[in-house]
């Protein structure tokens, strides 16, 4: 599944040219021109990295930055113009996890880009999550893709178990549909939303005491789903 990346720049050459570029290397980009439209994209689309302007209409980068941080851990690449030391250094106090400084070549972005994708994978399989996730009546075995229920591994489909994956890693993140068969089947996949509930269906049949009565998959009426620990 590809990652997403949001672009957030003003200048509108310097973000085509990163949207093309990250494309170009596999990730989904979605952009924005100001610190507005920063948030509203990062809460539609929940990007697994943001690329971030400092100097920006409407709202500072360093308030993007500062309410991102207060809603999310998502990792955060600042560019900064060689002028602005200072914003630098606040963006960094403020949680951002690298910054390149302007001009800088694609290759060093891309570069760090990839160094803090394997950072945060890193930081996940060493444990910030365990791998085996009790669920009372089962056991969701993240690193080995597999459903335990006394030791029994249970039949399931890999998106299945992915979508219970991806639920587990995201705990009280209320999803729609649609940001979960991006996330889940792929940004491309040409699925109806339908395929998502046919999916939770099945894994409250599997998971859940009493599946009329869910405890861990919560049905959020007029949005989607989310996953939550009784
Ligand atoms: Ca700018």
């Amino acid at each position: 599944m590809a990652r997403t990346i949001l672009v957030v720049e003003d200048e509108p050459t310097l973000r085509e040219t990163l949207v093309e570029a990250l494309e170009s290397d596999g990730f989904r980009v979605v952009a924005a021109a100001d610190g507005r439209e920063a948030l509203a994209q990062f809460r539609g689309e929940r990007p697994d990295l943001i690329l971030l302007d400092l100097m920006l209409p409407e709202l500072s980068g360093i308030e993007v930055m500062r309410i991102i941080r207060a809603e999310s851990g998502t990792p955060i690449v600042m560019l900064t113009a060689k002028d602005s030391e200072l914003d630098k250094v606040v963006g960094l106090e403020l949680g951002a996890d690298d910054y390149v400084t302007k001009p800088f070549s694609l290759r060093e972005l891309t570069a760090r880009i990839r160094a803090l994708f394997r950072r945060s994978e890193a930081a996940i399989a060493v444990g910030a999550q365990p791998t085996i996730v009790d669920l009372g009546r089962v056991q969701a075995d993240l690193g080995g893709h597999r459903l335990l229920r006394d030791g029994v591994t249970l039949p399931i489909k890999p998106k299945a178990f992915e979508l219970l994956a991806f639920l587990l890693r995201n705990p009280g993140q209320v999803f729609t549909r649609d940001q979960l068969l991006e996330k889940v089947w792929g940004y491309d996949y040409a699925g109806e939303t339908r395929t998502v509930d046919v999916h939770v269906h099945w894994l409250r049949s599997q998971i859940e005491e009493d599946p009329g009565n869910p405890v861990f998959i919560h049905t959020v009426r007029g949005v989607g789903y989310v996953f939550r620990r009784p």
